[in-house]
């Protein structure tokens, strides 16, 4: 990323930055005008009223005349309005910053939406989110590019119109006859030389500011990640009660001590690093601003010397001068820490530009009242992205309507793929699917989705209440979700919370919220499968943290349970399987049988026997 950033050009960094720009005009319109009259505001308040100051003093040493006195003095006024309009604008600066963080959060929740499924298991993609969730902050991103543009636009105004006020000392000379360095400094030649000077000084400090801004983003983002992850041993791990238990029983201390000291090593080798760089930053800062600081007194204090101009004029120039040397220094900070804030932005743009490699079809999925839909498997094989090995190979496969089908196999056999492939989580890397005789890339990707109601081993259950989780909505028909939580086992569990369906699931964002087992956050995915009342219903693992009489339960109904739709029933207990009426077994990511229980046992040599025969001896009742 550094290295990357280093090699940005001007033209590409301003590139970023116009798009992040644009990107925050849709959430706060008018930021950038608003800055600039916030910045423009701030400084005119500063440059007239010291030039009130000064005009008021010349007056006194001179004139003395009392009506322009009072004019003067009414002039003050002028401040109060551009403080008015100035915090008017400042609100609005100020609101966005505020939001910055949480809005950059719901870019990258829509992003997540969106992407290819595959990307969300990329781990290199993974690895980016990461970065970028650990990077979040009021300094880095969009809320850093704002900061940053305030100072930036500050610098600017405060240059201008410090420039506009002072421009006339540059043409003011002595009346005296001079000679030598006098006679020098008096001349057009000093003020280019003094430009000169104040380019050269900006110059340099702009070098440092930017080396050590890059330096110190790469120290940060290092900084952030061992920070993460010694949080994890030092908060996630430790302090979780689950976790606390096989940390005693295994005497697992030492080893988190040991990990949690690597990782604690780490955070404060980079965290003093990024403390060093900022220092040294400070450092030649500071010596550059002395330099400068100096420059400026030393000029306007030998031109009131040598008679150019009066001492009240002194407190005018001399300030504008030195305003004028500091808004350099301040705008070449800026376009530093901009270009190395870019860093961050890069990548969040990198992670927004991830393409789409999905083809998302346009036809309608048919629909029908009969669940008429045939899926057929075309020589199907697949790999993962990233992975030389076939998942899935020479797969050829046709679902009948209302068949109910149970996939076994080994871990690891290519169960869980074909599902993925079927619901177009993924697409297949040869050969085909179709439904209805239609490739199903072809179809609408969200139409075809609406088909498939599936319960993952890995399932989710969020903190909404169990109505709302059920039927993935916040509006929802009370009636059918009691009937599918009769079904999945659920319905008097749920009578019995105080809430009913209202009752949150979980105590994450509602005290009175209910903690429900692994068996009972099962039940009600398998009720939310049911509401969805899709054509395809397919349980991966259903079972797996269910009791013995909760299993044979949702056995006896799955009949009614699925009715006419077709069944894909995914389990590692082969007696479970044999109520439906085909079994598909896997190997090696291969179909390798498909039939009834009877006819597959029929072959003693076949896996399916073999896989039977290992498990048969943990049931009394014989096949
Ligand atoms: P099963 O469901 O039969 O246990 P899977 O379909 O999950 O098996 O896995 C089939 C093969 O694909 C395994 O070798 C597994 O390691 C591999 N695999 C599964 N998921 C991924 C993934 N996201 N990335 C790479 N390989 C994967």
């Amino acid at each position: 990323m550094t290295d990357k950033s280093k090699k940005r050009t001007l033209k590409q960094d301003y590139k970023i930055i116009s798009r992040a720009l644009k990107l925050i005009n849709t959430s706060t319109p008018h930021l950038l005008l608003h800055i600039n009259i916030f910045t423009f505001c701030y400084s005119a308040t500063y440059v007239a009223s010291n030039y009130i100051t000064a005009a008021i003093i010349d007056e006194l040493v001179g004139n003395k005349s009392i009506k322009k006195l009072i004019i003067l003095v009414s002039c003050y006024s002028l401040e109060i309005l551009f403080r008015i309009i100035r915090d008017k604008s400042w609100r609005k600066v100020r609101s966005f910053h505020i939001i910055a963080n949480k809005w950059e959060e719901m870019l990258l929740n829509e992003k997540n939406f969106s992407m290819d499924y595959k990307n969300m298991e990329d781990s290199r993609i993974k690895a980016m989110r990461q970065t970028i969730t650990d990077s979040s902050g009021d300094t880095a991103r969009f809320s850093g590019l704002v900061g940053r543009l305030v100072t930036f636009f500050n610098a600017f105004w405060r240059g201008i119109l410090a420039f506009g006020v002072s421009l006339e000392m540059f043409f003011m000379h002595s009346d005296r006859i001079l000679s030598g360095f006098q006679r020098f400094i008096d001349s057009p030649v000093a003020t280019l030389f003094f430009f000169a000077v104040v380019a050269a000084l900006t110059f340099f400090d702009y070098k440092a500011n930017g080396k050590y801004s890059h330096l110190i983003a790469d120290n940060m983002k290092k900084c952030s990640y061992s920070g993460r992850l010694l949080h994890y041993y030092l908060n996630d791990y430790l302090d979780d009660s689950k976790t606390g238990k096989d940390v005693r029983i295994f005497s697992q201390q030492k080893l988190v001590n040991y990990s949690s000291d690597i990782f604690y090593n780490e955070w404060k080798r980079h965290k003093n690093a990024w403390l060093n760089n900022e220092k040294k930053k400070g450092m030649w800062h500071n010596g550059f601003w002395v330099a400068m600081t100096a420059l400026t007194y030393l000029y306007v204090a030998i031109k009131v010397y040598i008679g150019a101009f009066g001492l009240g004029s002194f407190v005018k120039y001399q300030w504008c001068v030195s305003k004028i040397a500091s808004a350099t220094f301040l705008f070449s900070m800026a376009v530093a820490d901009l270009r190395a804030n870019n860093d961050f932005l890069e990548l969040f743009f990198e992670y927004l530009d991830i393409p789409s490699e999905m083809h998302y079809g346009t036809i309608p999925t048919e629909k029908r009242s009969d669940n008429k839909y045939d899926i057929e498997f075309h020589n199907v094989s697949f790999k993962y992205p990233n992975s030389d090995k076939y998942a899935i190979k020479n797969l050829s496969l046709k679902f009948k309507v209302g068949d109910r089908i149970a996939v076994v196999g080994m871990n690891g056999s290519g169960k869980t793929t074909m599902i993925k492939l079927l619901c177009r989580l993924y697409d297949p890397t040869e050969g085909y699917i179709t439904l209805n005789g239609i490739d199903i890339q072809k179809y609408d990707y969200e139409d075809y989705l609406k088909l498939f109601s599936v319960v993952f081993q890995d399932f989710k259950l969020f903190s909404f209440s169990v109505g709302e989780n059920i039927a993935s909505s916040v509006d929802y028909d009370e009636d059918k979700v009691w009937s599918v939580l009769e079904k999945s086992g659920m319905l008097q569990r749920v009578q019995s919370m105080p809430k009913g369906l209202s009752s949150s699931v979980y105590k994450d964002f509602d005290e009175d919220g209910v903690e429900i087992s692994g068996g009972e956050a099962q039940k009600l995915a398998i009720a939310r499968a049911l509401y969805k009342d899709a054509a395809f219903v397919i349980l991966d693992e259903p079972t797996a943290s269910l009791d013995p009489i909760a299993e044979h339960e949702i056995y006896s109904r799955f009949n009614d349970m699925v009715k006419d739709k077709t069944a894909v029933y995914i389990s590692h207990r082969l007696s479970s399987c044999r109520f439906c009426d085909r079994i598909l077994v896997f190997d090696n990511g291969q179909l390798i049988q498909d039939g009834s229980h009877e006819n597959l046992l029929k072959n003693p040599y076949g896996k399916y026997s073999e896989l039977w025969n290992a498990q048969a001896q943990y049931y009394s009742e014989k096949a």
